[in-house]
């Protein structure tokens, strides 16, 4: 019997390779366009480096031309969740990543080259797998997990240091064909593993697009192809997809770097062109060390020691996007950090061109990281986030916070639903034309305490108190409000006319009318002008720190602003 009848026997219907070859040509892309993929389980979520994956693969796509696809990766079944393909594409929707080719929906795609979903390919890898058969580079594998076992710890007690199935130790590699079809015949279970040429000494070299020149061992294991349920490994789908779908270049986590031995001998064996392997780092998170009873380990100034680890969505919960959207971090923010992290000369980029959008940065795999992923910094997201927001439309940022609100606070959605005054009140300082923006709202979830004090219902809270400044006598304080009330405050005024009449109260009063002044003589006068704002300030919002006052105070209006200073005067004394 030879192997091509033994292929035949395993996969009687399979069809001949050369049926695929032809049915999947060459892409006729652009000189320089790439084509690249995102290939997640179908777990339902997406996992923060996963993003940051897509991100970089699209500003690649926008910078060069090309084609992003996702295919998912569901041969192992366990992983599987209900929706899980629809779940990862709504996520990365909220991030704006879309793709040119692949899944749509559970059982849904587009795109000529498809099936998107390995569990659909079936037919597709047994064709390869047969191939590889009938050339004697694969074999059916009857070895039971009692004789892996057994292998396994013959293995360490001899002290190798290469555990596994491979060369003399493969059980089955060297069976005859007439004896393989007998056990089958019989119904003896099986997998089919490849025939690896690997020699102990021998090296690979291959050019990644991140880590640079790599050289390793050769593969040497038998690993398997198809598995028992008659679907493909990892590896093997791999090669067998990223050839049929004419990818260019392989993006993934560098966790895959080790098998890259095994995946360079596959593509080989089975004649198909090496694609360029980008493998980058995967990102990290700063941890605290523990002894085993969890107590924190501490340094010797008494600090506590750290170590770095992969962020994981069992540990982090900042490790699965969705995270970010229940936050209310915009999505803008999440994107322009990663691609803070993703390339170094970023931040220097946007400096530049601030206005510009996301993907117009000339993107570089050669930047990324070779070695150590970055280190996932909250601090440093909700800065980014804070200059981001800040340029926000005010019309915009309304409607992005209404929109997170009507799904996380009810309270904060009631409010907004006067638009205007919302509106109105976020243009202070803030929006893409404003040349010295506030940075000061990093997320959706600060919101609602950060306007609280326009609305009378939050304002007029049980724990309300005015902290006036301390260059002010209750009496004096006692005086001013009402003072300001009934001779200077005119809603009509401008902002000039305002701040003449704040300056002529602070002279009535006995405080400079010009900071200018005061400084020069500090002992004549108990403040400045800039004083009796902040008691106005104070005696308004409750806080010392607001946007402009002038605005706020037209934002709330007069009714509003005679009440607020009028209770507050009151309230002076109790
Ligand atoms: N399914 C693999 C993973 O999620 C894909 C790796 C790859 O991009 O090749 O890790």
């Amino acid at each position: 019997m030879t192997f091509k009848e033994l292929a035949d026997l395993i996969f009687p219907d399979a069809r001949d390779i050369s049926y695929y070859e032809e049915k999947y040509p060459e892409r006729d892309l652009p000189e320089g366009a790439i084509v690249t993929r995102f290939a997640p389980s179908p777990t339902g979520s997406v996992h923060i480096g996963a993003l940051e994956q897509c991100i970089v693969e699209t500003a690649l796509i926008k910078n060069k031309g090309g084609v992003l696809m996702l295919r998912i990766e569901d041969t192992d079944q366990k992983r599987k969740v209900e929706n899980g393909v629809k779940g990862i594409i709504d996520s990365l929707k909220d991030f704006d990543i879309t793709f040119d080719e692949g899944m749509t929906d559970e059982q849904t795609s587009k795109g000529a080259y498809g099936p998107y979903i390995q569990s659909q390919r079936r037919e597709i890898y047994q064709a390869f797998a047969k191939y590889l058969i009938s050339i004697e580079r694969a074999y059916p594998c009857f070895a039971t997990p009692e004789e892996l076992e057994d292998l396994r710890k013959r293995q360490e007690a001899q002290g190798l240091d290469n555990i596994g199935y491979y060369g003399e130790w493969a059980l089955y590699r060297e069976l005859a064909p007439e004896e393989a079809a007998a056990r089958i015949k019989k119904g003896e279970p099986y997998v089919i593993r490849f025939k690896s040429m690997g020699k102990p000494d021998g090296r690979i070299t291959c050019k990644d697009m991140i880590k640079g020149q790599i050289e390793m061992p050769q593969n040497m294991l038998d690993i398997v192809i198809i598995k028992g349920d008659g679907l493909p490994t990892y590896h093997f789908a791999h090669a067998v997809d990223d050839h049929l779908m004419r990818t260019t270049h392989v993006i993934r986590s560098s966790e895959w770097a080790p098998s890259l031995p095994l995946h360079l001998e596959l593509f080989k064996t089975l004649g198909f062109k090496v694609p360029k392997y980008c493998h980058y780092a995967p990102m990290l998170k700063l941890d605290v060390k523990r002894t085993e009873d969890g107590t924190p380990v501490l340094n010797e100034d008494g600090s506590e020691a750290t170590f770095k680890r992969k962020i994981s969505k069992r540990k982090d919960p900042e490790a699965a996007v969705d995270y970010y959207y229940k936050e209310g971090i915009p999505s803008e923010s999440v994107k322009e950090y990663l691609m803070t992290i993703a390339n170094s000369d970023f931040e220097a980029w946007r400096e530049q061109n601030p206005a510009a959008d996301l993907y117009d940065f000339p993107f570089s795999l050669k930047k990324m990281s070779t070695t150590e992923g970055a280190l996932f910094d909250m601090d440093k997201l909700m800065d980014v986030s804070r200059n981001v927001i800040s340029g926000f439309p005010a019309e915009k940022l309304v409607d992005d916070v209404s929109c997170w609100a009507a799904r996380y606070d009810e309270t904060l959605a009631g409010l907004l639903k006067d638009k205007s005054t919302a509106v109105k009140f976020f243009g202070i300082e803030r929006g893409p034309e404003m040349k010295k923006k506030r940075k000061d709202i990093g997320k959706w979830s600060e919101v609602k305490d950060y306007i609280s004090y326009l609305y009378d219902e939050l304002f007029y809270a049980p724990g309300l108190s005015y902290d006036y400044p301390e260059n002010f006598e209750k009496e004096t304080i006692a005086r001013l409000l009402p003072l300001y009330l009934e001779k200077y405050y005119a809603v009509q005024d401008d902002a000039g006319q305002w701040f003449e009449k704040v300056k002529d109260l602070s002279e009535e009063i006995g405080y400079a009318r010009e900071v200018k002044l005061w400084r020069k003589d500090k002992e004549a006068w108990p403040g400045h002008v800039g004083d009796v704002c902040m008691v106005l300030r104070v005696a308004l919002t409750g806080r010392r720190n607001t946007p402009d006052l002038y605005q706020i105070m037209q934002v709330m209006g007069e009714k509003t602003v005679r009440e607020r200073l009028a209770k507050a005067a009151a309230a002076i004394g109790r």
